[in-house]
């Protein structure tokens, strides 16, 4: 039997520091800590769905001797597959050095290492997984080509999240059944500036033509979804947010274990916004992530 969720996507050993601000150019300043994290768009997804219930499986690649074997040990913890997560004798693991600030903000840069390496071949290798998968989780931390052997793998759903955004043709589009862009991503894809009011995120979300829908994640304000000429509005719980890192990877994964549930769309997205939410109130991405009886405890 195929997997629930299937994530294509990015591992990461993550750097968090901890700031009262994150510095101007050219400027130093004294931070109040940091952590290590297991991290990644993809990782964090795959963790987010896997704590749900989902049984899911990750498509992806690591370099070894760094942190790669610790990653590879910490998704085997989550009870996520790592069949298909491949090891770069050569590439360094991907790293992210991420600042939060004390408004719970951050900045990231990430050196992808090993990331850019998983190619269509590996893809390949991995077909049968992603045909026999109910719902495939993509992002943008690999190589554009390898998330289009990706979509045209899947048999199931294919949801991507467009993350760190970039311009997409309109052949990948059409394969994508649920985009989920934040406000930046959907103004990169529109090619427009930021989106100012929930009309223009509908406007631009509709002028993003071919995905079967789009669900915006707008932060605090929840989230809009757009399918043809319907749109809704779904908001998010209200919490106390100490670090909003994982926030987006919470709603993804939470969002694609919920359709692979076979829940329609719209109960999906309310699901997802509770998982989102509530990443946001623990510090880090992957340890952020909630389990099934913390969301169905969150009303
Ligand atoms: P990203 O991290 O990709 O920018 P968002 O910040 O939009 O994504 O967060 C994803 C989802 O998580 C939001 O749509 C919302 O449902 C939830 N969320 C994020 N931040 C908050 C917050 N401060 N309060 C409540 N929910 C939040």
């Amino acid at each position: 039997m195929g997997f629930d969720v299937v994530v294509v996507g990015s591992v990461n050993q993550d750097l968090t520091l901890f700031t009262p601000r994150r510095p101007l150019p050219g400027e130093t300043v004294l931070g109040t800590g940091h952590r290590w994290n297991a991290g990644g768009k993809g990782a964090n997804q795959a963790v987010a769905a896997a704590r749900l219930g989902a049984r899911t499986a990750f498509i992806g690649r690591t370099g070894r001797a760094d942190h790669g074997e610790n990653l590879h040990a910490s998704l085997r913890a989550e009870g996520i597959d790592v069949t298909c997560t491949g090891i770069d004798t050569e590439a360094p693991t991907g790293l992210a050095v991420i600042s939060v600030d004390d408004t719970a903000e951050n900045s990231i840069v990430v050196s992808p290492g090993a990331n850019s390496t998983l190619t269509p071949d590996h893809i390949s290798e991995c077909e049968e997984t992603l045909a026999e998968a109910k719902v495939v989780l993509a992002q943008l931390e690999i190589p554009l080509e390898t998330v289009v052997a990706a979509a045209s793998a899947t048999a199931g759903l294919f949801c991507l999240n467009p993350a760190p955004a970039r311009a997409l043709t309109d052949d990948l589009l059409s394969r994508v059944d649920v985009l989920i862009p934040n406000r930046t991503e959907l103004a990169t894809l529109a090619s427009s500036s930021m989106p100012k009011g929930p009309d223009e995120v509908t406007e631009m979300a509709r002028s993003i033509g071919g995905p079967g829908a789009v669900a915006v994640t707008l932060g605090s304000d929840g989230v809009i979804v757009v399918r043809g000429e319907e749109t809704t509005r779904v908001a998010s719980p209200g919490v106390t947010p100490v670090d909003t890192t994982g926030a987006g990877d919470a709603f993804c994964g939470a969002l694609g274990e919920a359709l692979s549930r076979g829940i329609d769309l719209i109960g999906a997205v309310h699901w997802a916004a509770r998982a989102g939410a509530l990443a946001t109130t623990r510090h880090g991405a992957q340890d952020a992530m909630p389990t099934r009886e913390e969301l169905e405890r969150l009303s």
